[in-house]
């Protein structure tokens, strides 16, 4: 970075010119983009899996297929609300919107499992979310998949681990869990992107989750800039051409509203 010319103007202003120029954006976003929403990490002092133990638990595959005490906690603490709140996209998520708008959004490849970028306006279509979704759930044994509020009714119905009514498998939040591999044509979609973005934009992820992460060090091979934005060091902060450090939902409209201009 010290030999590039960029790095010498303000972080803000030089990411903001490289998202400016660009044509073809994938964005990576992570669990920082929707703190400031409310939702809760996993492994603080108010963590979701520090509170629960039981919901971490629920997260690897072996136990909630195991042990159908995890499955119905999980259920439990779903229906009751206190595992995913009912939480509202923040002005991070809305800043990404004028990349929409000018069409120069390629994919949004998310970490995140709470739908909170569609929420805030962005195409569907446009959004790969690579770990999946808590808004959804679906069968363990077959193509069975469904709206998570209708499973969450049957609980609150009184069924405290509802069965698939297909085939009688378990149901699970549509989200990837730990021993469960990514959806192969998800994370093919995010390296295709990744392959002919002329800028990648990672934001509010620790890039140390893979496979996901090497989407980063792959758009740079493939020549594409790359702007870091994100409340601590990554991995991959030696090889970007701009990191922004700061609070996700105060910085990117700097960046992203002051490309608009
Ligand atoms: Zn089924």
């Amino acid at each position: 970075m010290p030999d590039d010319p960029i790095a010498s103007v303000e972080p803000i202003t030089a990411a903001a010119e490289i998202v400016d120029r660009s044509e073809r954006i994938v964005v990576l976003t992570g669990a920082g983009i929707s703190t400031d929403s409310g939702l809760p990490d996993f492994r603080g002092p108010n963590g979701l899996w520090t509170k629960n133990p039981e919901a971490e638990k629920a997260s690897d595959i072996r136990y909630y297929v195991s042990d159908p005490e995890v499955r119905r906690t999980n259920w439990k603490l779903r229906a009751e609300g206190r595992l995913w709140a009912n939480v509202a996209p923040n002005d991070g998520h809305r800043a990404l919107l004028p990349l929409q708008t000018r069409g120069v959004l390629d994919t949004l490849v998310t970490q995140n499992v709470d739908e909170l970028h569609q929420r805030a306006g962005i195409d569907p279509d446009t959004v790969v979310e690579i770990h999946g979704t808590t808004r959804k759930a679906g069968c363990l044994s077959c193509d069975y998949r469904t709206d998570m509020d209708t499973v969450l009714d049957r609980v609150r119905s009184g069924e405290p681990d509802p069965a698939c009514p297909q085939c009688g498998g378990l149901l699970k939040s549509a989200t990837i869990s730990f021993g469960q591999a990514l959806v192969a044509e998800d994370l093919q979609r995010a390296q295709d992107a990744a392959d002919r973005c002329d800028c990648l934009l990672a934001i509010g992820t620790s890039l140390t989750v893979n496979p996901i992460a090497t989407i980063v060090p792959r758009a740079r091979r493939h020549g594409a800039a790359l702007v870091i934005v994100n409340g601590e060091p990554t991995p991959f902060d030696s090889i970007a051409d701009v990191v922004v450090r700061g609070s996700i939902s105060h910085v990117l409209p700097e960046i992203i509203g002051s490309s608009a201009r």
